[in-house]
């Protein structure tokens, strides 16, 4: 069985063998990121609604249960969007806990929405919730999050704060910086400030390594990710972590390089299952061919060929960024 709503699991760095959910199905987001990988946010808004029904994602997922060839470390709510507009995601997370009553479920969220106390409320049942916030300077948010008009920073902070005195899972907050837009030392200054009042258990300062909708975009420097790492860090009441990562925060726990591999060593799949994983993987964002064999724990000659057998249907379609090629799904 093909699953829309299913993918995975892959490893992450945060979170172990991740299996994810998507919850909106399409480019449904409050935020439209120049970085983002899926694309451009196709609808923008802050309207809760049953986008996928919580029925149909379960479904699929006891379908999977039952042909699982491993148990994942978590079940992760993301996808192509933002996944706490779907007015169903509390019975979302009801129903995974139901179905892996021994898994942690986390929630990746870009956190516009925590001002609505129903999403506040669904998301207590979630163990780890992994909130991003780019910057607190209002003019950087419209430039690098370029968010629905009713959205702004005060919005996000306060509701964020709230969440954190009801909530008792671990929170790991994530910040994504793009050279020349939130890079500014107002930002880091704000940030340190917001984040030594939310006290998250963990901070991950990141940068962009894939290509986003915007070309414009590009990554910080090393040095630059180092020097907000240490700020940032103190601030928070754990270690905080710096990394380049996947530029979409929806993605980062689902699909994230963990370091050196040998990319040899993954599994050696039929053709046909190796192109549906890897066209359900690539159809939510561009990815190198050594990236696929990474999250999907798949021989790299498998996807190589897999990657081929998908150009020649016309299923995938590449783009060239320096030396990488990065592959995504012909859109219908
Ligand atoms: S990066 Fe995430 S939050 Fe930003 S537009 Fe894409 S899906 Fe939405």
């Amino acid at each position: 069985m093909g699953y829309k709503y299913v993918f995975g699991p892959v490893h992450s760095g945060r979170l172990g063998l991740s299996l994810g959910l998507d919850l909106v199905g399409d480019a449904i987001c409050s935020l439209d990121c120049i970085y983002c990988e899926v694309g451009k946010t196709t609808c923008l808004t802050t309207e809760r609604k049953a986008y996928v029904p919580a029925a149909d994602i379960l479904a699929e997922l006891a379908d999977w249960k039952t042909r699982a060839p491993q148990h994942p470390d978590f079940v992760t709510l993301g996808g192509q969007g933002e996944p706490t507009l779907n007015s169903e995601m509390g019975a979302v997370i009801h129903g995974v806990k139901k179905l892996f009553p021994n898994t942690p479920v986390a929630v990746l969220t870009n956190s516009t929405l925590f001002y609505d106390e129903d999403v506040r409320t669904e998301l207590l049942e979630a163990d780890v919730i992994l909130p991003s916030i780019d910057t607190l300077v209002p003019a950087e948010m419209r430039h690098v999050n370029r968010q629905h008009a009713s959205l702004d920073v005060h919005k996000l902070t306060s509701g964020l704060l709230a969440f954190k005195k009801q909530f008792t899972g671990k929170i790991y907050l994530e910040v994504l910086l793009v050279k020349g837009v939130n890079d500014s030392d107002e930002n880091r200054t704000l940030l340190r400030e917001f984040i030594a009042e939310l006290r998250p258990d963990r901070v991950d300062v990141v940068t962009m390594t894939r290509p986003g909708t915007m070309r414009a975009a590009s990554p910080v420097s090393a040095e630059q990710l180092s020097l907000w790492k240490k700020e940032l860090s103190s601030a928070a009441s754990a270690d905080a972590d710096c990394q380049h990562t996947v530029a979409c925060r929806n993605a980062q726990d689902i699909l994230e390089d963990d370091g050196e591999t040998d990319l040899e060593n993954g599994r050696e799949l039929p053709l046909p299952t190796a192109m549906e994983l890897i066209l359900n993987s690539v159809s939510r964002r561009p990815q190198t061919a050594p990236q696929l064999a990474t999250a999907l724990e798949i021989a790299l000659h498998v996807v190589d060929e897999a990657l081929l057998q998908l150009e020649k249907d016309n299923q995938i379609l590449f783009r060239l960024e320096g030396d990488d090629k990065f592959f995504s799904a012909v859109r219908e």
